[in-house]
């Protein structure tokens, strides 16, 4: 059973993995149009002050706790949280399921080739898998139509969409009518995780709760945005009521 869990304004399903892939298999059956957002600390720091992404996130179909830093919040704030929902994570269970539930899916983001490396490594991974299109996630306004009529040619049930936080929420929800796709997600690195551009960190980094740090020490440019985490450990402090 999941609920809300309301953190720092974000409500945020607390919910098992394995709930959260039977909620997207079913939203791809009934061709529901929605968005699953994956939230971490970082995306949820930025919602404080971000009020469409917030907006976006409190309309989306499932919001999934992306993060060790999430599901400690929902803890510290009194609330249950079963487990954390990776992004990365969602994204390969339903790859996985793809091939049976024949399922469409459509890669959109990241650099150029790496969708397309992406693919190749799906299609290693889970045999009969149909990535249907691919697309890199840099473009100028001026290619959003073409972009738009190649998905909607390509009629995808699936949308996994890497073009960072905020812009794949904000991307996905102004085109999402038109784009009429059974269900899009948020994913950030997956695709460049899957075409080995970047690295995961290893199980026990993730287990330990430090996947944050690895990625910090990976992504010397992202150093600074790893002070969002203890931003975020006070302001939740202070949201207890
Ligand atoms: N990205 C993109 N278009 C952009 C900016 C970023 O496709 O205009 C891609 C980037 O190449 C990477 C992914 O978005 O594959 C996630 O980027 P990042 O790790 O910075 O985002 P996060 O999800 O961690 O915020």
């Amino acid at each position: 059973m999941s609920y809300k869990v309301d953190i720092l304004g974000v409500q945020v399903d607390s919910l098992t993995m394995a709930e959260a892939v039977d909620k997207a298999d079913q939203f791809m059956e009934e061709k529901a149009c929605v968005l699953i957002a994956t939230a971490n600390a970082e995306m949820i720091m930025r919602a404080t002050h971000d009020k469409e992404l917030r907006d976006i996130l409190n309309a989306a179909a499932l919001v999934v706790p992306d993060g060790a830093g999430t599901v400690w919040a929902a803890h510290h704030l009194g609330y249950q949280m079963p487990e954390r929902v990776a992004g990365y994570d969602l994204a390969q269970e339903l790859m996985r399921l793809a091939p049976a539930r024949k399922r469409r899916i459509y890669f959109f983001g990241s650099a150029p080739g790496v969708a397309d490396k992406a693919k190749k490594k799906a299609e290693e991974l889970y045999p009969g898998i149909e990535i249907v299109g691919t697309r890199n996630g840099y473009f100028k306004e001026a290619d959003e139509p073409a972009i738009i009529a190649d998905i909607k040619e390509k009629k995808p049930d699936l949308l996994l969409a890497a073009l960072g936080v905020p812009k794949q929420e904000k991307w996905l929800n102004a085109h999402k009518e038109e784009l009429g796709v059974p269900l899009s997600i948020g994913v950030g690195g997956t695709l460049d995780v899957m075409a080995g551009v970047m690295k995961r960190a290893p199980r026990w980094m993730q287990k330990a709760k430090l996947e944050w740090l690895f990625r910090g020490m990976l992504q010397p440019k992202r150093a600074g945005r790893l002070l969002a985490l203890p931003k975020f450990v006070l302001k939740v402090h202070s949201y207890k009521k």
